[in-house]
């Protein structure tokens, strides 16, 4: 079959920026070496323009897991064009085809099972998807935000001043001009690029499918470190909606902590999350499916699956009556009735309904790793 044609501007700019920031930055570290200033002005640019993408490109515009003030949105959408992606309504029409389309080669932009150089960068290069370039018909709620549409209006010099303004600016101040150009205008790009693009790539071939093995989405906490915490992609794939990625307190989710930081100043608001039940139900699910493969190898594989289901019933049953409970004692608070309920009936069996599901908990994981010894 016939390539489409090459898109050369992004060839060009994918190119050059990388050959430039590959054997430029490297030339100047040894022949003049760089301030501090430039360093720390390219570290701030790169966080700047990779939050911009992953709290306001991806988990505000594409997918409203919150709201955000005019102030943090005008922020996001001068970030977004320093990290040359795309203007807001353009990536987001994008992100949301791939997240309803996922792994279909015909109309996910960038689908994974196209292979690692085609979802990394391959896709940006040839007007794959030339017929649906202008068609924002599933980005309609976003037309209706004067920042988003002020963005894609004035995309490109907006994109040019921020690369070329900001990194004059550093090198006039540093008295470094083309060490500055240098690293945070193209080492910066380049980095902030690639960085990115591993969502698309990496954390759909790399890591664990903790949540679901629908897509091939996967939860990479190494990834999480380089992407302001969208390593956690397997969880997002399933639940997309929550602001969170990571979402124990322990995983490296720095997207999540700044949305929530902003909260307390009034910054963002709604901030939306997945019921406990709900997550903790997929992630059992995938175990009681993966234990299932594994046990059919297993000597006594019949009597072995019929205990396995037994104890998974079992856990369904505690899981929900435990939640069920919370969620009328939450009720309850929220009438605030919490001196009466403190001593109440439900109370008592609420704490009774933990204790047990902790302990089948505890039953279910002991069962679940001694099959994973077993092979
Ligand atoms: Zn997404
Ligand atoms: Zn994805």
């Amino acid at each position: 079959m016939k390539k489409p044609p090459i898109i050369w501007l992004n060839v060009s700019v994918f190119v050059i920026t990388f050959i430039i920031a590959l054997l430029g930055v490297p030339y100047w570290a040894i022949t003049y070496g760089f301030s501090n200033i430039i360093i720390i002005a390219a570290v701030l640019s790169f966080i700047y323009c990779g939050m911009s993408i992953t709290a306001g490109y991806h988990r505000l515009w594409s997918h409203k897991t919150y709201q955000a003030h005019w102030s943090l949105r005008l922020l996001f959408a001068l970030g977004g064009a320093y990290a040359l992606q795309n203007s807001i309504l353009h990536w987001s029409s994008d992100h949301r085809v791939h997240h309803k389309h996922v792994d279909n080669n015909d109309k996910d932009p960038y689908s994974a099972k196209m292979g690692f150089w085609y979802s990394h960068i391959g896709w940006m290069c040839r007007e794959y998807q030339a017929h649906r370039y202008h068609d924002y018909a599933n980005v309609r709620d976003l037309q209706k935000d004067s920042i988003v549409m002020w963005q894609h209006k004035y995309y490109l010099p907006l994109a040019l001043v921020m690369n070329i303004g900001v990194p004059l600016l550093v090198g006039i101040f540093a008295g470094d001009i083309w060490g500055s150009l240098l690293m945070v205008g193209f080492m910066r790009l380049v980095l902030n690029h690639h960085t990115t693009f591993f969502i698309n790539s990496l954390a759909h071939i790399w890591g664990k499918q903790t949540y679901t093995d629908k897509n091939t989405a996967r939860d990479n906490g190494i990834l999480a470190f380089l992407t302001f915490g969208e390593g956690y992609h397997n969880f997002h794939h399933i639940f997309e909606n929550d602001y969170r990625n990571g979402i124990r307190w322990w995983q490296f989710d720095p997207t999540k902590w700044l949305i929530k930081l902003a909260s307390y100043l009034k910054l963002t608001s709604k901030l939306r999350k997945v019921p406990e039940d709900k997550i903790e139900k997929a992630k059992l699910a995938m175990t009681l499916k993966l234990s299932q493969q594994k046990l059919q190898l297993h000597p006594q594989a019949e009597q072995m699956l019929a205990k396995l289901q037994q104890e998974y019933d079992l856990l369904m049953a505690k899981m929900n009556a435990y939640y069920e409970t919370r969620k009328q004692l939450i009720n309850v608070k929220r009438e605030q009735l919490i001196a009466e309920a403190e001593n109440s009936e439900l109370m008592k069996q609420y704490k009774e309904l933990k204790q047990r599901f902790i302990e089948q908990k505890r039953s279910w994981k002991l069962l679940t790793t001694q099959l994973y010894q077993f092979n």
